[in-house]
């Protein structure tokens, strides 16, 4: 996980952050631009009738014709992040969303089923329960899947896709993307990755096997938070085509980033790796503070020794485990609110993986629309709080976290005695 691959027999492999500066930079040959430039342009002008008709068939690499089709900022990200991730292809689009409808999209169509990781993204269940089901596309999802063998019964002979995320969001339930790509490939399925969360610097799917690889570019690999975008990363041997996902799928339904926001993600990934180093040292002293607070029942944070699935972390995480996990008020919600309300330097907000610290209510939030039941069934309480750790200094982060928990004791007359960790917030 340290280097990359050789790209050629005789190229000795570069380290990650060489290449996350370097790959897929092609020197501006108009002007000798050191960063590639913004190519705000719908289309792209044609010298002659046969160079129109060579490039509407696709028969060169470098020739555009309209942005929806390709561009060349847009081009030199996808670049990158095929390098980044060791695939072979990436499809730039405008958000997570966009591209984990175009991964699955250009897998699955009426009367075939997918197979998903319970534990994945809100938004992205209510995309396969909403939308995916109108289109004929069957989904099921597997509740437990650390179990194994949950996953196997669950494949059925029109199953196309199987689907997770490899840091699951907010208690790090990691998936062993090895194994469950072993049992998709027994049944020639292919294992399409979100991996948002932990980014090509911490994990790199591909390597364990899985066959597409989405991310939110908006979070980690932008950074910045200021503008939103995603990515489908195909592998050298991936059981998809990227061709049809791209020509078909993607230029037909059109969510195609602005050449500006794919510029920002550019910026945002030559810094990565100093980023996440940070971010999941930040993230791991606040989740070792966090469980020695006596208010505080349980830390999902898989970096930590007291979490189910720390081992997997160790062996697959080795450069840290990311910045965004939850932990659990005992007092339930009122602590819980208190909490995120006495917070000054951590923002109240709903996004992750931004340079600054952000904290969230899952309950009332991103879980808001399921029952209590599937609440609990995921592990969100009413006293469950998440966060996103950032990159300022720990020693300020953690001040800021004593001066909410100092505010949490001295209302705990106001929380009832008998309150568990269940305790029914006030809703
Ligand atoms: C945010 C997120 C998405 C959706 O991404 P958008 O850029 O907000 O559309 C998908 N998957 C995961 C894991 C996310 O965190």
């Amino acid at each position: 996980m340290t280097t990359e691959a050789p790209r050629d027999g005789a190229t000795p492999p570069r380290g990650f952050a060489t290449e996350q500066i370097h790959a897929g930079d092609i020197r501006d040959s108009a002007h000798g631009a050191r960063v590639a430039p913004i190519h705000m342009s719908a289309g792209f002008a044609f010298d002659s009738v046969e160079q129109a008709r060579e490039r509407f068939a696709g028969e060169v690499d470098d020739g555009y014709v309209y942005t929806r089709y390709g561009n060349p900022t847009i081009a030199a990200v996808e670049r990158k992040l095929a390098a980044l991730e060791g695939g072979v292809d990436a499809i730039a689009v405008a958000s997570g969303q966009a591209a984990v409808t175009v991964a699955l999209l250009g897998l699955l169509q009426a009367g075939d089923h997918l197979l998903s990781a319970r534990s994945i993204y809100e938004g992205s269940r209510g995309l396969f329960r909403d939308n995916f089901t109108r289109l004929g596309i069957e989904v099921s999802f597997v509740d437990d899947d650390a179990d194994l063998d949950a996953w196997r019964a669950a494949i059925r002979p029109s199953t196309r896709a199987l689907f997770g995320e490899s840091i699951p969001n907010p208690r790090n339930n990691l998936l062993d993307i090895a194994a469950i790509a072993d049992i998709a490939h027994e049944r020639g399925v292919p294992l399409v990755i979100d991996s948002t969360l932990a980014t090509p610097y911490l994990l790199r799917p591909i390597e364990y096997g899985a066959d597409v690889v989405v991310h939110s570019t908006s979070k980690f690999l932008a950074g910045h938070g200021a503008s939103l975008g995603g990515v489908v990363i195909y592998g050298a041997d991936a059981l998809a085509d990227p061709v049809f996902a791209r020509r078909t799928v993607a230029s037909r339904l059109g969510p195609t980033p602005s050449p500006l926001n794919t510029f920002l993600l550019q910026q945002g990934i030559e810094t990565l790796s100093l980023r996440m180093e940070r971010h999941s040292s930040n993230a791991q002293q606040i989740a070792e503070w966090l469980e020695a607070q006596p208010e505080i029942v349980s830390v999902d944070y898989a970096g930590l020794p007291s979490h189910p699935q720390h081992d997997l972390a160790v062996r697959t995480l080795p450069r840290g485990a990311g910045s965004v996990f939850s932990f659990t008020f005992s007092a339930g919600f009122e602590a819980a609110r208190i909490f995120i309300e006495s917070v000054e330097l951590f923002t109240h907000m709903s996004h992750l993986g931004d340079v600054r610290s952000l904290i969230q209510h899952p309950a009332s939030t991103s879980h808001v629309q399921l029952t209590e039941e599937e609440r609990v069934a995921a592990g969100i309480l009413p006293g469950t709080v998440r966060v996103s750790v950032g990159i300022e200094d720990v020693a300020d982060l953690i001040r800021d976290l004593e001066l909410a928990i100092t505010a949490v004791r001295s209302a705990a007359p106001a929380v009832p005695d008998a309150a568990a960790p269940h305790a029914a917030f006030a809703s």
